[in-house]
């Protein structure tokens, strides 16, 4: 099988196209035959060894895909009763499917109670598992899901982290609600155009910021109501605020870090909430604490989505409520290509490679 994978850690050149020997599928495992990987940021980290994700060379990136069952391992059993442990779920040889970007142990405090965005004993494919950026993977069936015909292989994989995210900032940890005024920041990325639509979708009021006229122009197409560019008005706040009549608004989105960070909290009403979901802008920022407990301010952090909320976005998408963004489709061959692209920001929505 065809795979791009990395030797060594450096530029986007490391990447390179081999030919490695297909895997076979253990006792409750499938062999995936994948179509098409999203390109991810983190990606870049992992390649470019800035992560702090420990990895074995050579590497295979690629952290949410979609393809079809290839094969089904042997069905795994328990030594006493003999009852399978895995099933597939129904699903057959041939069979479209998504594979679940994370992989939750099942057991700890939290895949108990629902919040396994935040087990620390599962894996991720394409960091501690190895992940779409090959023709071939295996996976263990839990973390199959069917992909309805109505979603090309390619809006599945551009869409489960891209609206997951969103969602688990938008609703779960950010509380939004219709008639609530939310603010966006960088809509031109993949988890930025999600959440333009998913806030819409909520009926909220969206205010969305990106560094260029272009990429505001395209989150004007998916439905935000105000625009601001924070490379010619890095004091944004002022302009949120006569948006907003002087009130701020409900909810900041911040996954930037750094100027935009410390801006963003300047635009929260009195008692609204910034849910915060990424630093590469900057990872320390100044912080005053003053403003921030006599307007009651709530700074909320955000981690990954559950698989339950990957499902719900999953379905509304193939009900084509919500739809992925998808700016390039590269060839598996091409992923140094991919990389450079997203270093470059020079794209907008997801990157995607087809295997
Ligand atoms: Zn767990």
């Amino acid at each position: 099988m065809k795979v791009s994978w990395f030797h060594e850690h450096g530029s986007p050149e490391v990447l390179v196209c081999e030919e490695t020997t297909t895997p076979t599928p253990g006792p409750g495992e499938a062999l995936v035959r994948v179509r098409a990987t999203g390109v991810n940021h983190v990606d870049i980290d992992v390649r470019a060894g800035t992560s702090r994700v420990p990895i074995r060379f050579p590497h295979i990136l690629g952290r949410e895909f979609a393809g079809e069952i290839a094969a089904l391992g042997p069905v795994s059993g328990d030594a006493l009763d003999r009852q399978p442990v895995h099933s597939a779920g129904g699903l057959r040889e041939g069979d479209r499917v998504w594979v679940s970007c994370r992989l939750p142990c099942g057991r700890c405090e939290f895949c108990i109670s629902g919040r396994d965005n935040l087990c620390e004993r599962g894996g991720y494919f394409g960091m501690d598992l190895p992940g779409g950026y090959a023709q071939y993977v295996t996976v263990p069936v839990s973390t199959l899901n069917p992909l309805a015909t109505s979603v090309s292989f390619e809006q599945a994989a551009a869409s489960q982290i891209a609206f997951g995210t969103a969602w688990h900032v938008l609703i779960t940890r950010g509380g939004l609600r219709a008639g609530h005024t939310v603010l966006i920041q960088a809509a031109g990325s993949g988890i930025g155009s999600a959440a333009v639509q998913l806030a819409r979708l909520a009926g909220a009021k969206v205010i969305a910021t990106a560094g260029s006229v272009d990429k505001l122009e395209r989150a004007r197409e998916l439905g935000a109501h105000h625009l601001i560019n924070y490379r010619t008005d890095p004091q944004f706040s002022a302009q949120v605020m006569a948006i907003t009549g002087g009130r701020g608004v409900d909810l900041v989105m911040e996954h930037v870090g750094g100027d935009l960070f410390t801006e963003s909290l300047a635009c929260l009403c009195i008692d609204g909430t910034m849910v915060t979901v990424g630093g590469h802008g900057g990872e320390v920022v100044p912080f005053d604490i003053i403003p921030f407990f006599r307007r009651q301010l709530k700074l909320v952090g955000s981690k990954n989505a559950s698989i339950a909320e990957l499902r719900e976005v999953m379905s509304l998408i193939a009900q084509g409520r919500l739809a992925p963004v998808i700016d390039t489709v590269f060839p598996i061959e091409q992923a140094a290509c991919a990389h450079q692209l997203v270093e470059s920001r020079a794209f907008f929505g997801k990157v995607v490679l087809r295997c």
